[in-house]
């Protein structure tokens, strides 16, 4: 049996909601020393650590929450989401709507449309062409 140090027992504190297994990887991980699973359970509960898996949030890391299946995570999480969704769409939909009564859009169309009417009232003049209200 292997020793332990501090810095170990604290790996099962930090980790040990994850459970066992997963306390055995990163003490292998971080400082190159296998205890096996039983060891681990020993200690664990020598210095009164739960190996107890808990649930983790993946985006806010909350411990112990409920997940939300379909979105993979805690309530709050599942919410911000919708919310960021709804903001995007807000977006899209301000921007579509103030583009109806002002915007680059309606400033190129203006400058358009004033081109073509001199560039009528030109062709009018120079060959003496009858003007829209003469042609109704
Ligand atoms: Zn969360």
């Amino acid at each position: 049996m292997s020793t332990w140090t501090t810095a170990q027992i604290d790996v099962i504190r930090e980790v040990g909601y994850k459970g066992v297994q997963a306390v055995h990887d990163a003490i292998l991980e971080r400082y190159g020393v296998e205890h096996s699973l039983h060891a681990i359970e020993s200690q664990a509960s020598r210095v009164s650590a739960s190996l107890k898996v808990r649930t983790e949030c993946p985006s806010c890391h909350a411990v112990g929450v409920r997940i939300n299946r379909q979105s993979g995570l805690c309530r709050r999480c599942t919410i911000q989401e919708h919310v960021d969704e709804e903001q995007a769409f807000n977006d899209v939909l301000e921007a579509e709507a103030a583009g109806c009564d002002d915007g680059p859009e309606i400033d190129e169309l203006e400058r358009k449309w004033a081109q073509l009417r001199q560039k009528n009232s030109r062709l009018m003049r120079k060959h003496n062409l009858k003007g829209k209200r003469e042609r109704l």
